[in-house]
């Protein structure tokens, strides 16, 4: 309780005040003379410049006035603070009413818009009374809370917007939280906060469903904390609107402060009534936006003033809208389905979206759909296109086979024809020679060597062709003996000596191990073996060299067999062991041969469970290497028929032969 001395001091300060301003502004309103050019607007707001809502209003009143008022209209305005925080009570409004008769008396006010209840109420209760500012002032109001209900006197001289947001706030989120059992509204003890209180209670009537509601009501924040930290109940829901003051100091305390200290105490969802409230750290609320609230208010000051008449359409409702900040909706885990479709989102992140749950699994679902029907038309795209390059490259392959069998039939008939061309003609001389009687003995084994030759060369022909047949059919027999495959080699190499030395190329056998016992089918082997060197001798110029080396590695026995001679092109090595290949074809080829030689050599060294390496450079030579496994068979081979390796060489050796000799 204050003293009454410090009151009527009070009174004479402020009496003294307002002497002191309307000495200074004097002028600051025109007189009446002056009307017609110049319309003049009192603005009284119930608190003080620091009220954020009340700010964003104004400065939507500035905006809207601009907007509707005619260019050469002239507009003055005065503002007024009521500021109902600090002080309210009947001595404080009486002299806040003195003063403001001092300042503007005598001079023209137009409209007198009001914010807030507390301002709307000072200047109501002195409409009609004479001696008062406001006496039959037109009046805008805004921001005003409780339910008005103007008498008919007063409506022609007031207008002005309704607000009625906290219903609509408690049933938003009755809807959003289903375990919401009790709403804890949080309210100062100002005017704005009383008529709220009470409209809420008159109001119970149409929540959504059944509800406690539970009033904390107090101006100091300790008392709030205290309060809060009683009712400690996960299902509850608090409603903050209070503007709070520190206990001690009574110092205001910042918004998001307040909101902080809340959650401290509490884990219950915090909506609001009030934007200043928002991006604080509440979730949301059903809130009226003040800047469109005082844009609407500056467009109606504009109608008013142009109006000579009295007003007739009194109380309107501008509608709130539901604002929701998407980061408190997230971590308080809120359902963004139960969010009013129509509502506000602050920060939400550009491309975040905020769908209800279900609408999430559907989207999921609809994605995935989307994705297996995508991957499956690529997949298929793929396959089909992959199934083209597979019939691309197998008529590729068909078509190579083709040339190769018209190449293997225009070789056969050349292979056949030249061997049986030598061994007729020699026979057809030779039998004239009788005939005729001139025959020596030597000339006559000349030419029995001749059909010989030939003759070979043609069995070789047709063995390799039996041979390559079984291969193919799997019939190809291998009859393992455990030998020393140093000495086989080296006598195949021994063997071929003569035909190298004809050609004047040098052969070198060398080895790094004079026994490896190993199992081998010999007769195979030594086939491999003179096939190979068949080919170094017949694709080795004059003068070069031919080596073969053996040595061993571990378990394993390696064979190669090196010449200096034409080399075979990189892009052909792979080729030249398929069936019938050669590398030149028949019309420019020098050498003799079928195609089948290093065919039969790869089956041989494969039936060993070996493999068989090619490296080569054109102009210089190539090497063959042909890697074996070392092992041992159990059971031999029994009544192996020994074989003459002359006579195996003549045979395989016949193409170089038949060329040379
Ligand atoms: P051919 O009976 O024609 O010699 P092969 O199957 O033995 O048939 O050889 C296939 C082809 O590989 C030969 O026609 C030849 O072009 C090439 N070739 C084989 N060995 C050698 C080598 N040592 N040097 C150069 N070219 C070779």
């Amino acid at each position: 309780m204050r003293s009454r001395k410090t009151k009527v001091i009070s009174i004479l300060l402020i009496t003294f005040i307002i002497y002191l301003q309307s000495v200074l502004l004097i002028n600051a309103l025109p007189v009446e003379d002056d009307a017609g050019k110049k319309l003049n607007i009192l603005i009284i707001n119930s608190y003080d410049p620091k009220d954020e809502w009340e700010q964003t209003v104004m400065d939507g009143f500035y905006k809207g006035l601009d907007e509707a008022k005619d260019e050469d209209l002239n507009i003055s305005i005065e503002l007024e603070y009521l500021d109902i925080k600090k002080r309210n009570d009947d001595a404080y409004i009486k002299t806040f009413n003195e003063l403001l008769n001092q300042k503007y008396q005598g001079k023209k006010i137009d409209l007198v818009f009001t914010i807030d209840d507390a301002a709307f109420n000072v200047v109501r209760d002195n409409l009609f009374n004479e001696n008062s500012v406001f006496y039959k002032k037109k009046i805008l109001f805004t921001g005003v809370n409780q339910t008005i209900k103007l008498f008919n006197e007063e409506a022609k001289y007031m207008r002005g917007i309704n607000q009625t947001l906290g219903v609509r706030t408690s049933n938003m989120i009755l809807n959003i939280h289903e375990n919401v059992d009790t709403i804890n509204i949080l309210l100062d003890e100002y005017t704005y906060s009383n008529e709220l209180k009470s409209r809420i209670i008159a109001s119970k009537s149409i929540y959504s469903r059944p509800v406690k509601v539970n009033f904390i009501q107090s101006n100091k924040i300790g008392e709030v904390e205290e309060k809060l930290r009683e009712l400690n109940n996960p299902n509850q829901a608090i409603i903050l609107n209070g503007v709070f003051l520190e206990k001690e100091e009574g110092k205001k305390i910042s918004l998001s402060n307040i909101v902080d200290r809340i959650k401290k105490i509490t884990d219950n969802p915090i909506y609001t009534t009030n934007y200043s409230y928002m991006n604080k750290g509440v979730i949301g609320g059903y809130l009226s936006n003040g800047e469109e609230i005082g844009r609407y208010s500056g467009k109606e000051a504009i109608n008013i003033l142009k109006l000579s008449q009295n007003i007739d359409v009194s109380v309107i409702q501008i509608p709130g809208s539901y604002v929701f900040d998407y980061e408190e909706i997230t971590k308080y885990n809120i359902d963004p389905g139960k969010i009013p479709s129509e509502s506000i989102i602050f920060n939400k992140p550009k491309f975040a979206l905020l769908i209800a749950d279900e609408d999430k699994k559907m989207l999921i679902a609809v994605g995935f759909v989307l994705l297996v029907v995508v991957s499956y038309s690529i997949y298929d795209a793929i396959s089909k296109k992959k199934m083209a390059i597979k019939d691309k490259k197998l008529y590729e392959l068909a078509k190579e086979r083709e040339k190769l069998k018209t190449d293997f039939i225009v070789n056969m008939s050349h292979e056949l024809r030249t061997p049986l061309n030598v061994i007729l003609s020699t026979s057809k001389v030779t039998e004239m020679s009788i005939k005729n009687g001139n025959l020596s003995e030597e000339y006559l084994l000349q030419k029995l060597e001749q059909i010989n030759k030939n003759s070979n060369r043609l069995l070789k022909l047709v063995n390799n062709l039996i041979d390559i047949t079984k291969f193919e059919s799997g019939i190809y027999e291998i009859k393992l003996e455990n030998l020393n495959i140093v000495e086989v080699v080296e006598d195949v190499v021994l063997a071929t000596v003569d035909y190298s030395t004809c050609k004047n190329i040098e052969l070198i056998f060398d080895t790094a191990e004079e026994e490896i016992i190993t199992a081998i089918d010999k007769d195979k082997i030594e086939r491999m073996m003179l096939n190979l060197l068949s080919n170094a001798i017949k694709y080795t110029n004059e003068n070069g060299s031919i080596r073969v080396y053996i040595y061993r590695e571990k378990d394993r026995v390696y064979i190669r067999i090196s010449d200096t001679g034409i080399g075979i092109p990189k892009d052909k090595l792979e080729e030249i062991f398929n069936r019938f290949y050669q590398v030149e074809d028949i019309m420019n080829r020098n050498e003799e041969g079928s195609g089948i030689g290093l065919c039969l050599v790869e089956e041989i060294v494969t039936i060993h469970d070996g493999v068989i390496d090619v490296k080569s450079q054109v102009g210089k030579g190539s090497t063959f290497e042909i890697t074996l496994p070392i092992y041992k068979v159990l059971i031999e081979r029994e009544n192996r028929q020994i074989s003459d390796i002359n006579q195996a060489v003549k045979l395989e050796m016949s193409d170089v032969d038949s060329k040379y000799n």
